[in-house]
Order: C-alpha cells, then sequence, then structure tokens
C-alpha cells in the first residue's frame, strides 16, 4: 500500500523519539493550550484534530482520541464514530482551502504497518495532488512545503473555528 512509502521519510524520527521519550506526544499535546506549539487545531468531545509536526503535504493531519489506546476495539462506538465523522469534516475543509485532487485517509496500526507512534491510535488525514510525490523535495528529513506549519495552523484553525 502507497501509504507506507508516503509516510517513510519522518517514521524514522518517532521510532527514535519513542525509544528516548516515554512519554506518549499525543496525550501530552492534549494537555497543553492549543496554540501554534501543540499543533491542535480543534477538539471535539472524544476526539481531537491535530497538524502532522512532519506533513507530506500542505493540511496533512490527523484526528485523534483522547483516549490513550492501540487498539481499535477497545475504542467506543461513540469514539469511533466521531473520528470518523470528524475526518470528514476536516477533509470538507481542507478541499475548501487547498483545493487538492484526492485524498489518503488511514490508520496504521502497529509498527509493521508504517505507525511511527504504536501507543496511541490517530487516523491521518493526507490532501494530495497527482505528481505531489515528485516535486515535493526531500533533503533529509525536511520537506519544502509551499507554506509554513504555522501558516497552515493559522488558516485551518480559523476556519474550523468559523464553521462551529
Ligand atoms: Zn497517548
Amino acid at each position: 500500500m502507497r501509504m507506507d512509502h508516503i509516510y517513510s521519510p519522518w517514521r524514522k524520527v518517532y521510532f527514535q523519539r519513542d525509544k528516548t521519550d516515554p512519554t506518549c506526544v499525543f496525550c501530552a499535546a492534549q494537555e497543553t493550550e492549543d496554540s501554534p506549539e501543540n499543533l491542535i487545531i480543534h477538539r471535539g468531545e472524544r476526539v481531537y484534530v491535530i497538524l502532522n509536526l512532519y506533513p507530506y503535504s500542505s493540511g496533512h493531519l490527523m484526528v485523534v482520541p483522547y483516549q490513550h489506546c492501540h487498539e481499535l476495539a477497545e475504542l467506543p462506538k461513540e469514539t469511533l464514530e466521531e473520528m470518523i465523522c470528524t475526518a470528514s469534516k476536516a477533509v470538507a475543509l481542507l478541499e475548501s482551502i487547498y483545493h487538492p485532487q484526492g485524498f489518503n485517509l488511514g490508520m496504521n496500526i502497529g509498527s509493521p504497518a508504517g505507525a511511527g507512534i504504536t501507543a496511541h491510535l490517530h487516523m491521518h488525514v493526507v490532501p494530495r495532488w497527482t505528481g505531489d510525490a515528485n516535486f515535493i523535495s526531500v533533503i533529509g528529513q525536511t520537506r519544502v512545503l509551499p507554506e509554513t506549519l504555522e501558516e497552515t495552523y493559522e488558516r485551518l484553525k480559523a476556519a474550523w473555528d468559523q464553521q462551529e
């Protein structure tokens, strides 16, 4: 599956961090105030939306349950429902702002599946453009994106707050 290929540049960074830092980044992020620092653009009842620190493309975000859990079966039905409904909202929002030509939505469960953070489930929402894998330069682990993460944060947070 393509997901494995496109996430590989930053996967390594997460692996290294997992080994040196026992703190779960998704649990830690929800404890801090929303800003371009913690990258959280929306908080729902059971899930929140956070920008990916190592985005594949502009607007790459994740829908994360507040509950620390690594198995889908452990999540209550209400949380699963809110995850997919929130992902759907995110797709609509990203469409209106970035006009991508497609999306990858998915969860990498377990290390062999490409999950960087295995202990806390999260769903990726990645806007895609034809040929984006070719024109986005990868230098070491730095991707060259058309806008900074802070710009993406401000745009998406404002848009999400507006639609509430
Ligand atoms: Zn966690």
